[in-house]
């Protein structure tokens, strides 16, 4: 089971948005990683597949990543890691704690399900558990698939889309495209029509003060220059007040 343990851990996200998605994909498929690890190190081992009715199945020595004591303390020191990573507060620190645990612990339920008897409960030789649908493989790969939807499906109702995405759907229900101007081109255009600094230079055109108006052509063609402005002072005279040019004696 994969994906059965990615819905697990979808679900918990729609229960828990403050946890990172990757962290609970890493804790609700925390057995198995560690699985491979300790083979690596030949501390556990997956034997050749055996057949068994219709189906195959490997076999597994995993009383340390699979155990269901050994699951237990997984659980509980997950549960411990998340009450110190998760910061201030009780209520918090208990929440977050809680649902890394039930990340963790949605691994061997899981395969409760699916295995054939082949989790040890406490030790490599101890009683097996195992409920074995995956000797119905269809039917062990509906229900992984339809957990995985179900859980996605929630889970998108539940966490909030990022920013970025709810632009380009707000953008999307006006028909302007997406935001980072990619979108049809004709929604482009209305958009880029729209855009609010058009909207107010059209507006400035057109209730624009009859009493100013632009300066007269020039010599060659262009406006003319603006006048200067000029202080009034008394005795000099200015090109609006010619009065005040100096009389002679
Ligand atoms: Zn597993």
């Amino acid at each position: 089971m994969f994906v059965g343990h990615l819905g697990a851990g979808l679900a918990v996200k729609a229960a828990e948005p403050r946890w990172n998605l990757g962290v609970l994909f890493a804790a609700a498929l925390f057995a198995d990683l560690l699985l491979w690890v300790l083979v690596l190190f030949g501390v556990e081992s997956v034997g050749a597949s055996v057949q068994s009715g219709r189906a195959r199945f490997f076999t597994f020595a995993f009383p340390i990543s699979h155990g269901a004591l050994a699951s237990a303390g997984w659980t509980l020191a997950a549960a411990t890691l998340g009450w110190i990573v998760a910061g201030t507060g009780t209520p918090r620190r208990a929440r977050l704690a809680c649902t890394l645990a039930i990340a963790v612990a949605s691994h061997f339920v899981l395969d409760l399900v699916v295995h054939v008897p082949d989790l040890p409960v406490a030790g490599g030789d101890s009683a097996k558990l195992g409920l074995g649908l995956w000797r119905a493989m269809p039917a062990a790969l509906a229900v992984e698939l339809a957990l995985a939807v179900a859980a996605l499906a929630v889970c998108m109702r539940r966490v909030r889309p990022c920013p970025l995405a709810r632009r380009a759907a707000r953008h999307g229900r006006r028909g302007h495209g997406h935001p980072d101007g990619t979108g049809p081109l004709p929604a482009r255009r209305a958009a880029a029509r729209n855009h609010p600094g058009r909207l107010v230079a059209r507006h400035a055109r057109r209730h624009r003060r009859p009493g100013i108006r632009r300066g007269r052509a020039g010599p060659m063609g262009g406006a003319a220059p603006r006048q200067p402005l000029t202080l009034r002072q008394p005795g000099i005279a200015s090109r609006r007040n010619p009065g005040d040019a100096p009389r002679p004696l």
